[in-house]
């Protein structure tokens, strides 16, 4: 396929730079995917005034207006579901059923603020004084700024910018710069459902040239990031500096699938291949620890393993097809360096993941999963950190209350999966473990857009996606009206003067 030369976008139109950088095909990096302009301060500047326009007249529309806007390029996205489904598969190396999974999920967040146009976005409520009338309202914000990572290129983004424009807030968007051509796909839609000049505005570059100076511009009210932790932290450290700037952090994991003595075996198995090698690790959710009774490890670990060897890994584009490549050389360098912690850190290799070559793996970042035994040890770097790829960690604890323990012993929060078959259990694992997504009998991973997406402690400052976004995107106004000639005031404050 003929790479697509992507554009900025700002102000209605479509706009280059001096100078671009490509997007490959991580499972073939031969194939130039696109390439997209480098963007800095100068085209920040632009497309934050365009968006500051935009928004004196935009915010003016109705709610089922802007909806209405929406549910135009929700029809967008469904016309074009296998074209999107296959560009996110070339260009972020996701097999083919979870590229249609993120498109089909975008669809999803698409219906969903389409929909959100048409419900209460504000309530009437009772007032001290039976003469007012007392309402809490929504407002925009102003101008959001929407920074998302490159493992879900279509869906993440509609998490942030579609619940921001609904709202009337306007946008200037920064794709990761190893997706630039699937930010491009969705901003083509947007541009052919007809948004007004300047409300959703499209900036490609990297992280410290682009997406810094729109953190810090003056102009921008909010920041929706979802990435890593290092920067999702300096994202809040810089916001914090600007009292008026908000900022939502969405960051990464160290996810765990619990199993507990009672647990369907197959059922933990099936969930730990999914929860750890679905998208090759590259989830936030991503299993990367798997904490299991003692008594019920030794059968696990056998089917474990055994399942893990038939784990089909190669080119996404074909369906059979499980496994796909690391988005980039740099990850593989990642992963290698989080396998030898682990046997520094005294890990029982069970499978010595390698670096695959030759044949159909010859130009991709292609590895096959490294799992290990490892004694639980707190303050362990293998057992804390985020590896962000196929590397787990089977830890065998003695019963319920240790294994909620070893849960706990990260700085991140975000997704727990816990296989038991037991009410109590799964209650009381519910309410001692700290996470935004917790999941029974199920997979660490899985989504679904009309839920918070996020995490707690290091994994998110409180302000998930997706469903979670809205009130993140709009201030609550309290507003109380008079209907009496006379005023009177709530808790008996005198009027006479
Ligand atoms: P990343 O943090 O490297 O990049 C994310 C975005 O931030 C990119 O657009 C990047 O260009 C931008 N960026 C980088 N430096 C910046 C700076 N100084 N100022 C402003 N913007 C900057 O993350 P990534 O590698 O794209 O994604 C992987 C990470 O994202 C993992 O840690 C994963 O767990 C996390 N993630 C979290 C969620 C969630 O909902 N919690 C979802 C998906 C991914």
């Amino acid at each position: 396929m003929a790479p697509i030369t992507a554009k900025n976008y700002v102000n209605g139109e479509w706009l280059t730079t001096g100078s671009t950088f490509e997007s490959l095909n991580p499972a073939d990096q031969r194939e130039v995917i696109g390439t997209a302009p480098l963007s800095g301060k100068a085209e920040v500047d632009l497309a934050v005034a365009a968006a500051k326009h935009a928004y004196e007249s935009w915010r003016e529309l109705s709610w089922v207006k802007r909806a209405e806007y929406i549910d135009t390029f929700a029809q967008l996205i469904k016309r074009d579901l296998t074209e999107i489904s296959e560009l996110v598969t070339r260009e972020c190396g996701k097999p083919i059923n979870e590229g249609r999974a993120d498109a089909v999920e975008a669809l999803h967040m698409a219906q969903y603020m389409a929909g959100l146009g048409r419900v209460p976005n504000g309530y009437a409520v009772s007032s001290e004084i039976a003469a007012k009338d007392a309402f809490i309202l929504k407002k925009p914000k102003g101008v959001i700024a929407c920074i998302t990572p490159w493992n879900f290129p279509s869906a993440i983004p509609l998490w942030v910018i579609l619940p921001s424009v609904l709202a009337g807030n306007t946008v200037v968007f920064k794709p990761a710069e190893q997706t630039p051509i699937c930010g491009h796909k969705l901003m083509e839609l947007f541009h052919e459902a007809g948004f007004p000049a300047g409300v959703i505005n499209l900036l490609h570059g990297m992280g410290e040239d682009c997406g810094d100076p729109l953190v810090k511009h003056k102009d921008v009210a909010a920041i929706l990031f979802t990435g890593s932790r290092a920067v999702g932290k300096y994202i809040q450290q810089v916001a914090a500096g600007d009292a008026f700037k908000f900022a939502a952090t969405e960051m990464g994991g160290k996810n765990a699938t619990i199993i507990l003595e009672d647990a369907d075996i197959d059922l933990a198995v099936n969930a730990c291949i999914l929860g750890a090698f679905k998208t090759t690790g590259q989830r936030c959710v991503s299993t990367s620890r798997i904490i299991i009774d003692k008594k019920v490890e030794p059968e696990f670990t056998a089917k474990y393993i055994e399942k893990i060897k038939r784990i089909k890994i190669g080119n996404g584009i074909k369906e059979e097809t499980f496994m796909g490549p690391l988005i980039e050389a740099g990850s593989v360098d990642k992963w290698k360096f989080h396998n030898q912690k682990a046997e520094e850190e005294g890990a029982e290799v069970l499978l010595r993941g390698e670096v695959l070559t030759g044949g159909e793996y010859e130009h991709g970042n292609f590895v096959s999963p490294f799992v290990y035994r490892m004694q639980y040890r707190p303050n362990t770097f293998c057992l804390r950190e985020e590896a962000f790829s196929p590397h787990v960690a089977i830890i065998p604890v003695d019963g319920l209350e240790q294994a909620v323990e070893v849960y706990n012993d990260t700085d991140y929060g975000l997704a727990m999966a816990v296989i038991t078959e037991d009410y109590r259990k799964w209650r009381w694992v519910r309410d001692h473990a700290e996470f935004g997504l917790g999941y029974v009998n199920l997979p660490s991973i899985g989504a679904e857009v009309h839920l918070p997406f996020g995490g707690v402690k290091a994994s998110g400052n409180g302000h998930p996606g997706a469903e979670g976004i809205l009130d993140a995107v709009t201030h609550r106004v309290a507003f109380t009206v008079n209907h009496a000639k006379e005023i009177v005031m709530a808790q008996g404050l005198s009027t006479s003067v």
